[in-house]
């Protein structure tokens, strides 16, 4: 049994529809699939019914965007049910995600790469969740770099010059929000390029103690030496271990569909802290 419990559809900044994505998942022989989105439940509809057609067993999920002392962090919240104070919360980061838009544009703009908000729109009309992804493609699209790589390396990374920040839930309160909505709560690739934060032990205990249920160890942004030392710490904690593409169809280059999975004693241990049923209308 394969599972793949992360993965981004035309919704946020993945480049396929979500019942596409799902066709997609069946070809790779996939059999568990969670469709994990930014900051929006907007897509699971569609990705149930299309899973549903090609048999795949369909996990409801979100990667909510989180900040801990002052860092990004991702948060994976699978089976997450209807709660409003979660919904008002992803609505000020959707919200924020917009707002930076024009300031990320008069940045380009000084660094001599006009764009405008039209070009950017248009790339982002399937998603409530505008992200930097959506303005690579629109440099891409004006020739301005090669590839959503290129634009992150040398232009909207944090640290690089067109980078703008966003606003993003503190990450105790949305665990708290996504245990008390019914749901599963993983912390997505804590050492991958966008998740800088150390996650000690002692940190783990602390989200342990909120109710977290899991980190993501195995996935394409850890190294070997930092999945064994994430694997160690994470057991010490007495948390569960996820692994998973991160798959963002072409947006993407080392996030195959399949390439990093969850073994099934996990899931199953992962399935029995969330309800499934209640999620899709989340
Ligand atoms: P944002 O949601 O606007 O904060 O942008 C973060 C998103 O950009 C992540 O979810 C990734 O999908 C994507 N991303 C981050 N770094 C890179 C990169 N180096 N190349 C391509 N995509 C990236
Ligand atoms: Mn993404
Ligand atoms: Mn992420
Ligand atoms: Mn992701």
């Amino acid at each position: 049994m394969r599972i793949d419990l992360h993965t981004h559809s035309r919704v946020s900044d993945g480049t396929d529809s979500p019942s596409v994505l799902m066709h997609n998942a069946r070809a790779a022989g996939l059999d568990v699939v969670a469709l994990t989105d930014h900051d929006t439940f907007a897509g699971l509809g569609e990705a149930a019914a299309a899973a549903a057609e090609v048999g795949i067993d369909f996990v409801p999920g979100i990667e909510i965007s989180c900040m801990y002392e002052g860092a990004s962090v991702h948060l994976l919240g699978y089976g997450v049910g209807p709660h409003a104070g979660l919904a008002t919360e992803l609505e000020s980061v959707r919200r924020s995600r917009s707002e930076r838009l024009p300031l990320i544009l008069a940045k380009l703009e000084a660094n001599g790469m006009p764009l405008s908000l039209a070009e950017v729109l248009a790339l982002a009309r399937d998603t409530p969740a505008i992200g930097r992804p959506h303005v690579a493609d629109a440099m891409v699209a004006r020739g301005y770099v090669a590839s959503r790589d290129e634009a992150f390396a040398d232009w909207l990374a944090e640290g690089r010059p067109i980078y703008v920040g966003r606003y993003g839930m503190d990450l105790f309160a949305a665990i708290k929000y996504v245990k008390q909505a019914g749901g599963a709560a993983v912390v997505a690739h804590p050492w991958s390029r966008q998740s800088r934060v150390v996650l000690s032990r002692s940190v783990l205990e602390e989200l342990a103690v909120e109710g977290l249920d899991g980190v993501e160890v195995d996935h394409p942004d850890h190294s070997p030496a930092t999945r064994a030392q994430l694997r160690m710490t994470a057991v010490a904690a007495g948390l569960l271990i996820t692994g998973a593409s991160d798959h963002h169809g072409l947006g993407k280059t080392r996030n195959d569909l399949g390439c990093d999975t969850t073994d099934p004693r996990t899931f199953a241990l992962l399935r029995t802290r969330f309800d499934a049923a209640n999620a899709v209308l989340g």
